[in-house]
């Protein structure tokens, strides 16, 4: 539920559309895009139906609004009307549903705890949910430095038994951080790297780490006619040719991004509008990816389309630099035409340092003198390009691109005999 990234999305051959494998989105109607929701939520419309007032919510209560046009939710204790939002929310009614009238942290955190609901939802609030009397007195001894924690006894009887302890009482359980941390990072520096992709270097705030970890992401906030709005980007490493170095330095406080500009986006050009010296807010990092799958690693092949480009960056490096045993690296990278090729020349002058390095570049909308491959991914294009330097070398395939892309290929990965512990692909 809440979800954000692709507002108006998707139209049939949107690039943003969430792979069925995760979270599915459903088609919006027209004038439900996120920039729409946006709007109304400055409109001085009433979306709580009360008013402005905020009030306290009993459990019994909030059971009462689980209606589609009557529907509240409450996420970390504050509990939101969201039923004017059901037809802006991306995932659709029946998803947003599922926590209607109830508690939907949980959910939420499942879907997207990333999702910056406080922002996006502000004028839907109706309070916070009451608080249950406390039953225990909590009083500090001093003469004997302790703690002393009175429970009350509902039933004023003698107990003949203390009970039994739960399972796990005397265990500790790691608490799962829930709200994502933010830091404000400030625009350094901004190059064009194609026509319409460029690359930012943000400062991290004094005295800050942050290690993102190969394959992971993180998420960019700005807010946007008083929104706060999130997407996710993939930190890269600030050239194909430095010398790679991981983990992060302590004094290491750059961090740098390649992004794509949508003239007609909703975040990406008011990225762009930044000035340097602007502040934009950088999540902690998150991603599915595991550096153990480079274990033993003999043969990696990349499969990359447009900005999927952007998590290859760090495999490339560190694949070349610190795994020992492997033999070969192919990168198969999908553009609509030679401009839109990120870092060509630095991609070209690394396969030429290392051998272990090949590049192909395919593309959808060649001008009629190229002479390289083209089209769009397929079996005859993978079926050449993927073969195993020996029969049972150990192998990793990572595909990453617009989500269609990305789900055709995993689909023609296994058709070639790719097992499912040999493939990872970068969605979010
Ligand atoms: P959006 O508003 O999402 O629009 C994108 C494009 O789609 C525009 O051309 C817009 O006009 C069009 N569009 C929007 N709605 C519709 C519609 N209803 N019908 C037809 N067309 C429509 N991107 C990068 O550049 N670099 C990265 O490193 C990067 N990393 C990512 C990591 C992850 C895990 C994921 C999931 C995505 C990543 N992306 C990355 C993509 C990024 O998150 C954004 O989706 C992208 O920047 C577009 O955002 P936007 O708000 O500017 O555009
Ligand atoms: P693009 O320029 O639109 O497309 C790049 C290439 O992919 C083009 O050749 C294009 O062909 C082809 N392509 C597009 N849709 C296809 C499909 N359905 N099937 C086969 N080929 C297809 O790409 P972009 O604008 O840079 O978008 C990159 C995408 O990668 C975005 O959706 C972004 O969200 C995603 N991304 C994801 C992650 C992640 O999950 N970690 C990281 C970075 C980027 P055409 O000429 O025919 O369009």
């Amino acid at each position: 539920m809440l979800n954000v990234p692709s507002q108006s999305f998707p139209a049939p051959r949107s690039q943003q559309r969430v792979a069925s494998g995760g979270r599915s989105k459903v088609p919006l109607k027209q004038g439900r895009s996120l920039m729409d929701w946006i709007r109304l939520t400055k409109s001085g419309k009433d979306l709580t139906g009360l008013k402005g007032r905020l009030i306290e919510v009993t459990e019994e209560e909030l059971k009462k609004h689980n209606k589609k046009d009557d529907c509240w939710i409450c996420i970390r204790g504050f509990v939101y009307n969201v039923s004017p939002y059901m037809e802006y929310h991306p995932g659709g009614e029946d998803e947003l549903m599922r926590a209607a009238g109830s508690d939907g942290t949980e959910l939420f955190d499942q879907v997207h705890r990333w999702v910056n609901y406080e922002s996006m939802l502000k004028e839907c609030l109706v309070g916070r949910m009451a608080i249950k009397p406390a039953v225990l007195k909590v009083r500090v001894v001093e003469s004997v430095g302790k703690i002393e924690i009175v429970l009350q006894k509902k039933e004023n009887t003698s107990w003949d038994f203390l009970g039994h302890p739960l399972k796990n009482h005397n265990s500790l359980i790691p608490r799962k951080d829930t709200g994502l941390y933010y830091r404000k990072c400030q625009l350094i520096s901004k190059e064009d790297v194609t026509h319409d992709t460029r690359l930012f270097c943000l400062m991290l705030p004094p005295s800050t780490h942050l290690q993102v970890p190969i394959g992971q992401h993180v998420y960019l906030k700005l807010p946007i006619t008083g929104t706060e709005i999130v997407k996710p980007y993939t930190p890269v490493s600030g050239s194909l040719l430095s010398e790679f170095k991981e983990p992060v330095l302590p004094n290491n406080k750059y961090i740098y991004f390649l992004i794509k500009i949508y003239p007609t986006g909703l975040f990406t050009p008011e990225l762009d509008r930044l000035q340097i010296g602007d502040f934009v807010s950088v999540s902690s990092p998150e991603g599915n990816f595991k550096i153990s799958k480079f274990q033993e690693l003999e043969d990696l092949f990349l499969l990359a389309a447009g900005t999927g480009f952007t998590p290859m960056v760090k495999i490339l490096n560190y694949a070349l630099t610190d795994i020992p045993s492997l033999r070969k690296v192919k990168l198969m990278f999908f553009n609509k035409t030679e401009d839109d090729i990120i870092w060509r020349s630095q991609l070209e002058k690394l396969a030429f340092k290392d051998k272990r390095l090949d590049v192909e570049f395919v593309l959808s909308a060649p001008i009629s003198e190229w002479n390289g491959k083209q089209g769009h991914i397929s079996p005859a294009l993978l079926s050449e390009f993927l073969k195993r330097n020996l029969d049972k070398s150990k192998v990793l395939v990572c595909i990453c691109g617009p989500v269609p892309f990305t789900e055709q290929g995993v689909r023609l990965l296994h058709d070639l005999n790719f097992s499912k512990n040999e493939i990872h692909s970068f969605t979010a």
